[in-house]
């Protein structure tokens, strides 16, 4: 093996990219940029039924998304069957690996007696010493076979982690598992070891949930003699209730994350921060200070806890990075899929667009944010927060305030501006000798729907002296309704 570092990422496409997964997969291409290394991906599409297209493509577009390139060409296993097979027949060809006819039933007929008699359930190696003539009567007879390699049956598997420490299991507890079925497909355990080899992968850094995996595929290695890469097996992601994390802990895809408004730098960040530090405080990191410090010794050995909070307040930052123009143009395609705007009214319009944003950016943990929090610079189409209906409308002299106001606003000519319209407001609650802001609430909740925003006179610039009024005159039709 030379000394240069090849690292892959090997997604089954069976479904969406797990935030999980994706972690391991910005640990590896740290790890690769780090080194100056290669960083490969295969998708591993052996299990034909339960793979599909679909889903590598969806796989592929979540790391672009996240902007993680990789290495020549996408390699799938589908394509090197052949390969596999080639490899498995010289195990056969060396006496280190054997045919077994037991079909299904008899296996599992023969586990549940092990499981009764409390015995090890692994295969009971009853195929291994067929003698040539009993093998060739049962290929006479057509009886289906597979290929199981050959596992040592005393002493020690081990291998040294990179994160886990040194790491053993009694051969015993390995049985000779099958490596290629009946119908020529070689296993998943074998397939992936045939093309880390191939593929000359120095490290393996993949989940640990992989661990048993690993001590399978040492049997493969030590059989062709092959050299060993390295291991660092990632403690899983866990949620805030310690269980692995799933869709009950809520997004669960980087596509769902995408949907949520999260930025994917944000994403990529914050993930490469669950269970991983450079060694001292930073959160904040670009990719390239990421890569600089990127090292498999300082994987924590400890599960990581899943903390969408942090996540928010990690995006939060990013966002308030973005200027105003890239800020929209990101933000754009979550008002557009909203249905609050169109492509062509973004265009047009893009500097009131851009103006909306400004006012907005502070308030926005997420894309989503945008549309959520400011629904009303882009529709009229919103009903009133109840408990601001209770507090802001309910006063019996609310409706004839809105009209004082409304007449005062109409009045105001050329420029609607922010400061022009503060001080007309504030003239007015001179003149009813009241406090400002028994206007100033009851008119935020009757242009927005809200209790809360930005700035009043700002986003009343905003909309416009038409829609203010207009939005005033059915807050004192609703407030006479109501009162
Ligand atoms: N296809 C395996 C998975 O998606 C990859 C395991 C590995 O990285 O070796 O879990």
């Amino acid at each position: 093996m030379s000394d240069k570092v090849v690292v892959r990422m090997a997604p089954s496409p069976t479904g969406f990219l797990h935030v999980g997964t994706a972690r391991t997969t910005i640990f590896n291409y740290l790890f690769a940029r780090h080194h100056q290394g290669k960083f490969i991906i295969r998708v591993e599409d052996t299990d034909v039924e339960r793979s599909s297209e679909e889903m590598t493509a969806a796989i592929l577009e979540a790391l672009k998304w996240l902007k993680i390139d990789w290495d020549g060409e996408v390699y799938y296993q589908s394509d090197r069957f052949a390969i596999y097979k080639e490899y498995a027949e010289k195990l056969h060809q060396e006496g280190k690996a054997y045919y077994c006819f037991c079909s299904p039933e008899e296996l599992r007929a023969r586990r549940e007696q092990a499981l009764a008699e409390k015995r090890s359930l692994g295969y009971d190696r009853r195929c291994l010493n067929l003698s040539e003539q009993q093998r060739a009567e049962l290929d006479s007879r057509g009886i289906l076979k597979a290929l199981r390699i050959k596992t040592p049956q005393t002493g020690t598997a081990r291998f040294i982690d990179i994160v886990g420490g040194e790491l053993t299991r009694d051969f015993g507890e390995l049985d000779d598992w099958v490596i290629m079925r009946a119908d020529g497909r070689c296993t998943y355990n074998f397939s992936c070891v045939v093309d880390d080899h191939l593929m000359e992968i120095s490290h393996v850094i993949r989940g640990n949930d992989h661990i048993a995996n690993t001590f399978k595929q040492q049997t493969i290695y030590d059989a062709f003699g092959w050299e060993k890469p390295q291991f660092a097996h990632v403690p899983l992601i866990l949620g805030k209730d310690r269980a692995k994390i799933s869709k009950r802990h809520g997004a669960i895809s980087v596509a769902d994350y995408q949907e949520d408004g999260i930025l994917p730098e944000a994403l990529f960040n914050f993930l490469a921060l669950l269970g991983w530090s450079a060694g001292d405080d930073r959160e904040i990191m670009t990719r390239q200070e990421l890569i600089e410090s990127f090292s498999l010794e300082r994987i924590n050995a400890s599960n990581p806890i899943f903390d969408p909070v942090k996540l928010e307040w990690m995006n939060f930052e990013y966002i308030q990075k973005l200027d105003d123009n890239e800020l929209l143009e990101r933000a754009r395609w979550v008002l557009i899929n909203a249905g609050l705007t169109t492509r062509l009214s973004v265009e047009s319009h893009w500097q009131w667009h851009l103006k909306v944003i400004h006012l907005m950016r502070e308030r926005m943990k997420t894309l989503n944010d945008l549309p959520r929090l400011g629904r009303f610079f882009y529709t009229d189409d919103f009903d009133y927060d109840e408990k601001g209906v209770k507090k802001h409308f309910a006063d019996p002299d609310t409706a004839q305030r809105l009209k004082q106001w409304h007449d005062e606003l109409a009045g105001v000519e050329d420029d609607f501006g922010a400061s022009k319209i503060e001080s007309a407001l504030r003239k007015l609650a001179d003149n009813l000798g009241i406090n400002p802001s028994a206007i100033i609430h009851p008119t935020r909740l009757a242009l927005t729907g809200m209790t809360g925003g930005p700035g009043l006179f700002e986003l009343m610039e905003l909309l416009g002296k038409e829609k203010c009024l207009a939005r005033i005159d059915r807050a004192i039709d609703y407030v006479k309704g109501v009162s």
